[in-house]
């Protein structure tokens, strides 16, 4: 339970033996809930048959039941090759059509930025309020990540712990709509549809700086600081979108002035020709002149 969320091949589970009643609906609520509060995450494997009846302590047909009855509900999905996973039910914030139209409007960019900031400001104080010993073990294992991987300039990884950081965040605010509300936006950041991390991670000063900003989330929440959680959460997404909107408008001039370019040269091009003309037709005129 204290391992980081980066729990994709995890042999050790949270799974509590069934103590009263050993039946498939028992086994089927302790895995939904495990869900629900964000234990487990997609793409997580759960330990194989014998194993897992054996922590549950039911019956292989019980077990195998619930994991039917997961299954049809898309809970769960049993992959070729063996093996039962939590499917990737992360919420989808908007629907396939509106995130194409969503995706080319610089506004709806802006706005997912203002919401993350007021949201994720409310999660961090509510993870400083909330956050038990293992949700500071979880936050200060994904942040020594980070920093090793800042430390060998692995953006990539880097830029994937971020996100790992502020889920785990949203986790420690031990609100279930939080939890999931989150991570359906993390999606959106992940499938790339509003902006790409690896400008954010571009440049190394913001590097340096989100580091920063980064340990100070983790120690207000770690110290119990709601206020200042809050405050630290509110002014990194807010860094973020200044960054970006930085980005955007250094982007834009640079597009600009390239156009500049091309038509100054297209000009400079066109002019030519005429100037030819011009003396073609001294030229005509000059042995009548
Ligand atoms: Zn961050």
């Amino acid at each position: 339970m204290t391992t980081p969320s980066k729990a994709h091949n995890l042999i050790f589970m949270p799974f509590q033996p069934i103590k009263s009643r050993p039946t498939a609906d028992e086994v089927s609520r302790q895995i939904e809930l495990l869900i629900l509060e964000g234990v487990l995450h997609p793409g997580d494997r759960l330990p194989g048959e014998r194993d897992l009846a054996a922590r549950l302590d039911v019956s292989r047909p019980v077990l195998r039941e619930a994991l039917k009855g997961l299954e049809g509900r898309g809970l769960i999905e049993s992959r070729h090759g063996g093996g039962n996973y939590v499917a990737p039910i992360e919420g989808t914030l908007f629907a396939g059509p509106v995130i194409d139209l969503i995706a080319g409007s610089q506004k709806a960019g802006a706005d997912y930025l203002e919401f993350r900031r007021e949201v994720e400001a409310t999660a961090a104080a509510m993870a400083a309020a909330r956050a038990t010993e293992s949700d500071r073990t979880i936050l200060a294992r994904i942040f020594s990540a980070m920093e090793a991987a800042h430390g060998e300039a692995d953006f990539r990884r880097e830029a994937a712990l971020d996100v790992e950081f502020h889920q785990a965040i949203g986790e420690a605010s031990h609100n279930i709509v939080m939890i999931h509300v989150l991570r359906a936006c993390y999606r959106l950041l992940a499938d790339g549809v509003f902006y790409s991390r690896s400008r954010l991670y571009g440049h190394s000063g913001s590097r340096d700086e989100l580091l920063a900003q980064h340990r100070g989330l983790l120690s207000a929440i770690v110290a119990g600081q709601s206020d200042v959680a809050r405050q630290a959460a509110r002014a990194h997404i807010a860094y973020v979108e200044a960054s970006l909107k930085a980005d955007m408008e250094a982007g834009a001039r640079a597009e600009i002035s390239s156009l500049r370019l091309l038509q100054f040269e297209e000009r400079a091009a066109a002019t030519r020709p005429i100037r030819k003309k011009d003396n073609a037709t001294d030229g005509d005129t000059e042995p009548s002149g």
